[in-house]
C-alpha cells in the first residue's frame, strides 16, 4: 500500500513501524472473509482492509479521528485477519499504534464505562469486593454489566508447592476472582508431575486491558511492574505458565511493548522469552496425563489470543485427544465468541450475536463438555449456556 505518512510521525519509532506495516498491506481482501465483525455487519470499514484504510488515513490527517475510532472499536482485536493474511501484516500492532494515537477517552456513557472498566478490571482486589456486591445488586446493574458478575468468587492460590522442577504461574486478575480454580487445579496436577508452583507476590495484571483501552501509559506501567515481579524469580524457575491465554499473549509482548526502555528492555525480552502457555510446558508431560472425565465428549473452543496471538493451534487438542477424550468437530472454530476483553461490556449486541452463533457451533454434535483456555471466553459463553463450561486443564489428572 502506498503512504504518505508525515515526515515529523515517521520520525518516530513508533510511526515508522506503522509505515512499515501499512506499506506490507496489498489490500487482496483475503482477511475480511475471515473477520468475525465483517461478517456480522457487511460494511468494508468493519473489515481488516477497511480499518488499516482508515488507519493510514488517520496517520495521514485525511480521516476524522471520530470515524476511525468507531471503526476501529468494534474490532475484537481478535487478530483471525493476521492467521489469514499471505503478507503478514502485523494488523494487531498497527491498530495498538492507531489507539494510542486516538487515546482512551471517549464521550458520554461509553467514555465512563472504559474508565469504570479501566480501573476495576485490572485489580484483583477492587474486582473481587465489587463482585460480592455485585451479586446482590445485579438487577440494578445494566445488562451488559449484570452479565459480568461471576456465578461465584474464588481466591487466588495462597501457597507455594515445591518440587523437583519449579514453574512461575501467573495468577491473572479477573481469572483469580471469577475462575481461580483452574490454577488450583493445575497446581495439583504439576504436584503429582513433581513440578512446584510458586506465585509472584507483586504480580499485577499483566496490561492486556489498558492495550485494548489505548491506553499507553497504564499499559507500560503494568508491565514494568511485572517484569520487576517476575525477573526477581527468573533464576528459581523452570518457565513462566500462563493458563488464561489472553494474559500469556500479553506478557510473551513485554520485549516489544519495553524495547524502547533503556531500563526495562533487556529484562523485559527476558521474561517474555521465559513465559509459556501451559500447553506448551504439558506437552513433554503428555504420555503422563490422564482424563479426569473418562468417556466425555468434548467440543473445544480455541482462544483468539491462543490461536491467532500466541499462533498456538493443535497443542491443546494433541493433549486432550492423548488422554483419552473425543474431540468433536465445531464448524468456523476460527472465528471470536465476542468476549474478547471488554468488547462483551463495551458492544454488547455483536458481542452477543458472536457468543450465540459460537454456542449454536459449539453445541452441533451434542457435547458433554465445553472447553477453552482463556478466563474471558470462559465466562462469557458459560453465561448463555447450561452445558458446563470449563478450562480444559480442569478435565484432566
Ligand atoms: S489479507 Fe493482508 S495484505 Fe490482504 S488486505 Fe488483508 S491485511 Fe492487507
Ligand atoms: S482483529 Fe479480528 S475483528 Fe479486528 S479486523 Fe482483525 S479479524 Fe476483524
Amino acid at each position: 500500500m502506498q503512504t504518505n505518512l508525515p515526515d515529523s510521525f515517521i520520525a518516530t519509532d513508533r510511526g515508522q513501524r506503522a509505515n512499515e506495516i501499512l506499506r506490507s498491506c496489498v489490500h487482496c481482501g483475503f482477511c475480511n472473509a475471515t473477520c468475525p465483525t465483517y461478517q456480522l455487519s457487511g460494511d468494508e470499514l468493519d473489515g481488516p482492509r477497511g480499518r488499516i484504510y482508515l488507519i493510514k488515513e488517520l496517520f495521514e490527517g485525511a480521516q476524522s479521528p471520530e470515524r476511525v475510532t468507531q471503526h476501529l472499536d468494534r474490532c475484537l482485536t481478535c487478530r483471525a485477519c493476521e492467521t489469514t493474511c499471505p503478507s503478514g501484516v502485523a494488523y494487531g500492532e498497527l491498530a495498538d499504534i492507531a489507539r494510542v494515537q486516538l487515546g482512551p477517552h471517549r464521550p458520554g456513557m461509553a467514555g465512563a464505562m472504559r474508565r469504570l472498566l479501566g480501573w476495576l478490571v485490572p485489580n484483583a482486589s477492587r474486582l473481587r469486593v465489587l463482585s460480592q456486591i455485585g451479586h446482590y445488586f445485579k438487577f440494578l446493574l445494566p445488562e451488559p454489566l449484570a452479565a459480568q458478575v461471576p456465578k461465584s468468587v474464588t481466591k487466588g492460590l495462597t501457597k507455594n508447592t515445591t518440587g523437583a522442577k519449579q514453574v512461575l504461574l501467573l495468577q491473572g486478575c479477573a481469572q483469580q476472582v471469577t475462575t481461580g480454580e483452574v490454577n488450583e487445579t493445575l497446581q495439583s496436577l504439576l504436584g503429582q508431575l513433581d513440578v512446584g508452583v510458586i506465585t509472584a507476590p507483586s504480580e499485577g495484571c499483566c496490561g492486556s486491558l489498558d492495550l485494548h483501552l489505548g491506553d499507553e501509559e497504564k499499559t507500560l506501567k503494568a508491565a514494568r511492574n511485572n517484569v520487576d515481579a517476575f525477573f526477581a524469580l527468573l533464576d528459581q524457575v523452570d518457565a513462566i505458565i500462563s493458563t488464561a491465554s489472553g494474559c500469556g499473549v500479553t506478557v510473551k509482548d513485554y520485549g516489544r511493548l519495553l524495547a524502547d526502555d533503556p531500563i526495562y528492555a533487556d529484562r523485559a525480552a527476558r521474561v517474555a522469552a521465559a513465559t509459556v502457555d501451559v500447553s506448551e510446558y504439558l506437552t513433554s508431560y503428555a504420555s503422563r496425563l490422564t482424563p479426569r472425565f473418562p468417556g466425555k465428549r468434548i467440543a473445544w473452543h480455541p482462544p483468539c489470543s491462543l490461536q491467532h496471538g500466541q499462533q498456538i493451534e493443535g497443542s491443546v487438542e494433541a493433549l486432550l485427544q492423548g488422554a483419552g477424550y473425543e474431540l468433536l468437530p465445531v464448524r468456523d472454530a476460527h472465528l471470536c465468541c465476542g468476549s474478547a476483553g471488554t468488547y462483551s461490556v463495551l458492544q454488547p449486541q455483536w458481542s452477543a450475536q458472536l457468543r450465540d452463533n459460537k454456542l449454536q457451533a459449539l453445541h452441533q454434535h451434542q457435547p458433554d463438555l465445553i472447553a477453552t483456555a482463556n478466563v474471558g471466553c470462559h465466562t462469557h459463553l458459560a453465561h448463555g449456556t447450561n452445558t458446563p463450561v470449563m478450562h480444559w486443564i480442569e478435565l484432566l489428572t
